[in-house]
C-alpha cells in the first residue's frame, strides 16, 4: 500500500475526529455488515443549508478517501456558522477491504463494485434506467443493481439526507485530474450551467498549478453518457450544485506500476494531492459565494 493507510487506520482517523467536535453517526451497514458512517460538522439544525461530501464510492480510488480525511481535518477547525457539512467518508467499505486484501496478498485486481457486484455510482436514483453505450457494452463492469438505490450503501445516503437542505455536493474520485459537473446522463447543458462552471473552474485552478479540466461529465467522457450517478442525483433530487472531482492518479513509471490497478488510481505523492484537493474544495463546502468567472 506504500504510504497509503489501511482500512483500520482510516477508521481510527475518522473516529478521532469526534474528539475535535465532529459528530459521527452510523447510518447503516454494508452488504457484508461493515458500518456505514456519516460525519457531521457545523449547525445541528435540520433546516441548515448543507454541503455533502462523498469519498470511497469506487474502492480502488483511495486518494479520494485521503482527500476527504484531509478535508475533514480542516472542517473540524472551521466555524461553519449556520451551515452544516455531512461527509460520507468511505461509501463502499466492502470494496475498500477487498482492495486492501488484494494488495496485501500482492494480487493485481481491478475492484469497482460493492460485495454484490454493483457499481455504486450507477445505482443512484437519477436516470437509473438510462444506460449509456459503455453500460450496454460492459454491463458487468458498470452493473447498476436490481432497482434504483437497491444497494444498502446508496440507500443509507438517501435516507440520511432525505430531510436535509442540500445545496452543494462533491464526490471525490480518481483518476484523470478533472472537476466534473452535471449532466452525466445527457449531453445537454443543465439550466444552472454557469454556476456549476464557475465552481468547477475555481476548484480546478486551486487543485493544481496546471489546473484540472473542468467540464460537464458527459463532455469530458467524449459524449458517452451514464445513468445512476451521484453527480446527477444531488443536482436533480436536491437541486444542489454538484461536482465530481477526479483526483490525479499515479504515473506509470515502471512495469510493476503499470500492471497494478491501485497504482493507476493513486498518486505516489499522496500528501500533496490529498492536501491540495481538500484545500480546493473547502470554500465550496463551507458556503463561500459563487466565484467570479474569468473573462
Ligand atoms: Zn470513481
Amino acid at each position: 500500500m506504500g504510504t497509503y493507510r489501511g482500512f483500520a487506520e482510516l477508521l481510527d482517523a475518522i473516529e478521532r475526529l469526534a474528539e475535535r467536535g465532529a459528530r459521527l453517526c452510523q447510518i447503516g451497514r454494508s452488504i457484508k455488515g461493515e458500518p456505514l458512517f456519516a460525519v457531521h460538522f457545523g449547525s445541528e439544525a435540520e433546516n441548515a443549508r448543507t454541503a455533502v461530501v462523498l469519498a470511497g464510492v469506487h474502492p480502488n480510488e483511495w486518494i479520494g478517501i485521503e482527500a476527504g480525511l484531509s478535508l475533514m481535518e480542516r472542517l473540524a477547525a472551521t466555524d461553519l456558522g449556520d451551515r452544516s457539512v455531512i461527509v460520507f467518508p468511505i461509501v463502499n467499505p466492502d470494496g475498500v477491504l477487498a482492495v486492501e486484501a488484494h494488495l496485501r496478498e500482492r494480487r493485481r485486481r481491478f475492484v469497482r463494485h460493492n460485495a454484490r457486484g454493483v457499481d455504486l455510482n450507477r445505482n443512484f436514483d437519477a436516470h437509473w434506467s438510462h444506460r449509456g453505450p459503455l453500460q450496454r457494452l460492459l454491463p458487468w463492469v458498470f452493473a447498476r443493481g436490481s432497482t434504483p438505490a437497491s444497494e444498502p450503501e446508496v440507500a443509507a445516503i438517501g435516507f440520511e439526507l432525505s430531510e436535509r437542505r442540500v445545496d452543494r455536493a462533491v464526490s471525490l474520485h480518481s483518476f484523470g485530474g478533472a472537476v466534473l459537473f452535471p449532466p452525466a446522463h445527457s449531453i445537454w447543458p443543465v439550466p444552472d450551467y454557469a454556476e456549476h462552471r464557475a465552481w468547477a473552474k475555481a476548484v480546478a485552478r486551486a487543485a493544481r498549478e496546471e489546473p484540472y479540466d473542468a467540464q460537464p461529465c458527459s463532455w469530458w467522457s467524449k459524449g458517452i453518457t451514464h445513468g445512476g450517478l451521484e453527480l446527477d442525483w444531488f443536482h436533480e433530487r436536491h437541486g444542489a450544485v454538484s461536482l465530481l472531482v477526479e483526483c490525479e492518479g499515479g504515473p506509470s513509471l515502471s512495469l510493476s506500476r503499470l500492471l497494478q490497478p491501485f497504482a493507476w488510481f493513486n498518486p505516489l505523492d499522496l500528501g500533496r494531492v490529498a492536501t491540495s484537493v481538500a484545500g480546493a474544495v473547502l470554500p465550496f463546502v463551507t458556503g463561500a459565494p459563487v466565484p467570479k468567472t474569468e473573462s
